[in-house]
């Protein structure tokens, strides 16, 4: 493989770490949503959860206003709440964790393996405690967890497995979409992860009262949906079953989530395209590791990482420098929740593998639209990085 330089002394335009994939599709139908009239949540809301749940092989989906509050769901759905230990791993986004917390339950943080970043049976095993009633496990960064040791630890001890599948849209486990071996999965799409509809979630579920349930919840808990109350002439009274809340997506989303559904498959071969040429160029840096695919899965590279280890010459840090200089906007990794202010009684943690990965990685630009000219900016960036002699100070 061939790196291609610039020819001109032209300053070059930035590279971002990620760009949505929109288009003319998704303006049409915006715009057809807008012509309907409806643009609450509503038939084209319906029509997004069942070609969502056809395409990730779930039997029930429910849309949400983000992924968050699909977690949210999830938890009050399978009966967690105040007096609950959660298992989650500290590596990942916040809201992880900060689900457990805001029904009242307490985030006990697992260690993730140092491969793969995610947790696996034996790391929750560590964190399990006897009020332990739920794990809360992550495709982080798109790479499938391996979800059936977990279960196999899980399930004989009524502990509900939750699939945060934020980043999986796309990704595989053992041949099936991630997230359908989960009894609840969380879907995100922001557009920062693969298929976008600015924001919005989904939750997915295999029974059918989880995820009645769940559709009440999102919806203020009322007996009749706002949707079917507008399509009697009489609007039956609603009833309020319980406290819900208002996590509704709306048609205007949906709409632009039944087209990025369709491109799903096109984004992810892409994104793997590129990934692979990424590691082929990358090939025998030595200090470099990227993220690969684990022998039970595909990922959909949702954050193509890279682990800067010791023999490389500059730390993370450097080399996030060192791709600024060259216009290109990298992402430290994937956080840590408990060394951040909000769980700061959790900071003495013992969790090595999280803190290495925290610190010592860093994501690279990958989006559909990325061309093989601006991918060689990264790569030459980086094999100039690796060419510096070790320790140099950088800016
Ligand atoms: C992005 C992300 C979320 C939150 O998704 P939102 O749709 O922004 O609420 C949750 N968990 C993980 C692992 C994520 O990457």
């Amino acid at each position: 493989m061939t790196l291609r330089q610039a020819q001109d002394g032209a300053p070059e335009p930035r590279i971002n770490v990620m760009k949505p994939w929109l288009g003319q599709e998704e303006i049409d139908a915006v715009a057809a949503a807008i012509s309907s009239g409806w643009v609450a949540q509503g038939p084209r809301v319906a029509a997004f959860e069942d070609a969502f749940a056809e395409a990730m092989q779930a039997e029930h989906a429910v849309a949400t206003s983000n992924c968050t509050t699909a977690l949210h769901l999830a938890l009050l759905v399978a009966g967690i709440g105040p007096g609950a230990d959660v298992v989650v791993p500290s590596f990942s986004f916040i809201a992880t964790a900060n689900a457990p917390t805001y029904v009242g339950a307490n985030p006990v943080f697992a260690d993730v393996d140092a491969t793969t970043g995610n947790v696996t049976a034996d790391t929750i095993r560590l964190a399990l405690t006897p009020k332990t009633r739920a794990v809360i496990v992550v495709d982080q960064g798109g790479v499938p967890v391996d979800l059936d040791p977990i279960r196999s630890l899980c399930d004989p001890l009524g502990i509900v497995v939750i699939e945060d599948a934020a980043c999986g849209a796309g990704s595989s486990y053992r041949g099936r979409p991630v997230g359908s071996g989960a009894e609840l999965a969380a879907w995100s799409f922001h557009p920062r992860k693969l298929l976008t509809t600015g924001e919005g979630g989904m939750l997915t579920t295999s029974r059918p009262d989880w995820a009645a349930r769940a559709r009440r919840l999102r919806e203020h808990a009322m007996s009749v949906s706002a949707a079917d109350r507008q399509a009697s002439l009489l609007a039956p009274a609603e009833e309020y079953l319980e406290v819900g809340f208002n996590f509704r997506m709306t048609d205007v989303q949906a709409a632009i989530g039944l087209v990025q559904l369709g491109r799903l498959p096109a984004i992810v071969a892409r994104r793997r395209e590129l990934v692979a040429r990424y590691i082929a160029l990358l090939d025998g840096v030595p200090g470099l590791r990227p993220v690969r695919d684990p022998s039970w899965g595909t990922s959909n590279f949702q954050s193509f990482w890279l682990e800067v280890q010791g023999d490389f010459p500059l730390d993370r840090d450097g080399v996030m420098v060192a791709l600024a200089e060259a216009g290109i906007s990298a992402r430290r990794g994937i956080m840590a929740a408990h060394r951040q202010p909000a769980y700061a009684d959790r900071q003495l943690a013992w969790l090595p593998i999280t803190e290495r990965l925290t610190d010592a990685t860093l994501i690279l630009p990958v989006y559909h639209e990325m061309t093989e000219r601006e991918q060689d900016r990264v790569v030459t960036a980086l094999l100039r990085a690796a060419e510096q002699p070790k320790q140099a100070v950088v800016a």
